[in-house]
């Protein structure tokens, strides 16, 4: 499950942190499963031989993550529900629980995600415009020929593009 931008570059997700740091997005029964063989923790096993079970009562952070790289800011676990805290990123999941963040939290660290899109998601609506911006540019010359070769003038095509005749002719007369 994860957050995707309207661009389709960017996939972000909320991802646990192992206690050395690693990242990991996915989950089993038994725990979550993180690249690499430390030997701290159980194998995966056959299911994945690079990979290993970091039981969840050892997961001690989370961030938000993106397929671009990105990484949001670190949120700790602590130790009891008194010390959670969304203003300073403190997060409590009792022990024996899965280690999935409230959704509380998870909407914070989507926030964060959001922030990190909004420059390409406005840039969107830059293309968008100039797209449109360049086909009416087009439908300009267009019909700005067929209104010379229908026998208009430059000062009636001056007037009817808001410019002056002058104007016209030097934008449309050789072309
Ligand atoms: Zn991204």
């Amino acid at each position: 499950m994860g957050w995707t931008s309207n661009d389709y570059n960017h996939e972000g997700w909320v991802a646990f942190g192992a206690p050395d740091g690693r990242l990991s997005r996915s989950s089993t029964g038994a725990g979550i499963l993180f690249h690499g063989i430390t030997g701290e923790y159980p194998p995966a096993g056959e299911f994945d031989p690079n990979q290993e079970i970091v039981p969840d009562d050892l997961i001690m952070s989370w961030r938000g993550a993106c397929t671009c790289g990105w990484q949001g800011e670190l949120w700790h676990r602590v130790a009891s529900a008194a010390e959670a805290d969304i203003a300073t990123r403190k997060e409590y999941v009792p022990v024996g629980d899965t280690a999935d963040v409230s959704g509380e939290v998870e909407d914070a660290i989507q926030q964060e995600w959001h922030v990190h899109i909004a420059p390409s998601e406005a840039i969107l609506g830059v293309e968008a415009a100039a797209r449109e911006h360049r086909q009416a540019a087009n439908r300009l010359d267009k019909t700005v020929s067929a209104a010379k070769a229908a026998g208009a003038s430059w000062a009636d095509i001056g007037r009817a593009a808001g410019i002056t005749r002058q104007a016209a002719h030097e934008r449309w007369a050789d072309k």
